[in-house]
């Protein structure tokens, strides 16, 4: 068994070294073979420099250099597509999350495909961090049916091929627990520990819940109806349609029968509109079912562009 550890980096110059430095300290106890990948994302400090000599100092790492700044989510997917481990770990370049939690993890991963931290003792401001985050998981739980408490926390576990064949968009990587259940993984939570951010800043503010708001209902958009488009938009159009119909149905029958004049009622409108409505809405749904079978027949492109990798292989 061995295992890849993947951590993003924007802008972390503060805490490059001392994150290296305690897990190395960490990972040369859990005796197995290991990897780390850093992934700089794009940044524009002196992060890359100070990955670049670790490098050169610790056969055991790999740094992957993004072009520019393509965000956590996409340096996740980079480093998922780089790593070789059996087992991959997923943690933030920040120190919030602790490196000394992994082995516990990793021992879990025995009976698990899939273990979820859980930052119990968040230490992050609560008015526009901690409450977001309360709402948004007890959202994401109700609507993909996966109960965990803390989707947003980056230390997490996967066996390898959990994320394998995994496609990430957006800000899509706190979902893989919802979309991986879905195909029947085996998931556990566990309590991690959390620190206050000491060097650097968050990247991150109130904005982000909007983001993953929306991000969840594309979630679940993909997981009900993404192989059956025209079943969601195809009712909506035929209730839509019917009564178009039956509205000017109605009116067709007052003119020819008792010679009433329509062309000024606003029925007339109603009726017309929700006819155009209820063929668009089928229409819709016709469209939807062609992409998705592009989509899943097309070979789909990566969501970064790697400028090179450094490191062994
Ligand atoms: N990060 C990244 N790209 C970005 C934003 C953040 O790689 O565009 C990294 C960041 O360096 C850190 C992790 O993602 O290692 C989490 O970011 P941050 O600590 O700012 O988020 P927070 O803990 O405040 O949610
Ligand atoms: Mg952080």
């Amino acid at each position: 068994m061995t295992v890849s550890v993947v951590i993003p980096l924007y802008n972390e110059e503060e805490n490059v070294r001392e994150l290296h430095a305690r897990l190395k300290a960490v990972l040369d106890t859990i005796g197995t073979e290991y990897e780390v990948l850093f992934i700089d994302d794009g940044s524009t400090d002196s992060t890359l420099a100070l990955l670049q000599d670790i490098q050169a100092q610790d056969s055991r790492t790999i740094v992957l250099s993004l072009r520019r700044n393509f965000g956590q989510t996409a340096a996740f997917a980079a480093g998922f597509d780089y790593s070789r481990g059996d087992i991959i770990v997923t943690m933030d370049g920040d120190l919030q999350n602790d490196p000394n939690d992994i082995p516990k993890i990793i021992a879990m991963m025995k009976d698990n495909d899939l273990v979820s931290g859980w930052r119990k003792k968040r230490k992050d401001p609560f008015l526009s961090r901690r409450l977001p985050s309360i709402m948004a998981n007890w959202l994401i739980s109700k609507v993909t049916g996966v109960n965990l408490h803390d989707y947003g926390c980056s230390l997490k576990a996967y066996k390898r091929d959990v994320i394998k064949n995994l496609k990430l968009y957006g800000e899509m990587h706190r979902f893989i627990p919802a979309v991986a259940s879905w195909y029947g993984v085996r998931i556990a939570e566990v309590e991690t520990t959390h620190h206050p951010r000491l060097r650097g800043k968050s990247k991150y503010g109130i904005s982000r819940t909007v983001k993953v708001v929306l991000d969840l209902i594309t979630v679940k958009f993909l997981q009900s109806f993404s192989t059956k488009p025209l079943q969601f938009f195809g009712p909506i159009g035929i209730v839509s349609g019917m009564m178009g119909l039956v509205i000017s149905l109605y009116l067709a029958m007052g003119k020819l029968l008792l010679g009433r004049e329509i062309g000024g009622r606003p029925l007339l409108l109603l009726g017309a509109l929700l006819i155009i409505v209820g063929i668009q809405f089928i229409g819709m749904g016709l469209l939807g079912e062609m992409m998705v079978r592009v989509y899943h027949e097309t070979q789909k492109k990566p969501i970064y562009v790697i400028k090179k990798v450094i490191g062994p292989g």
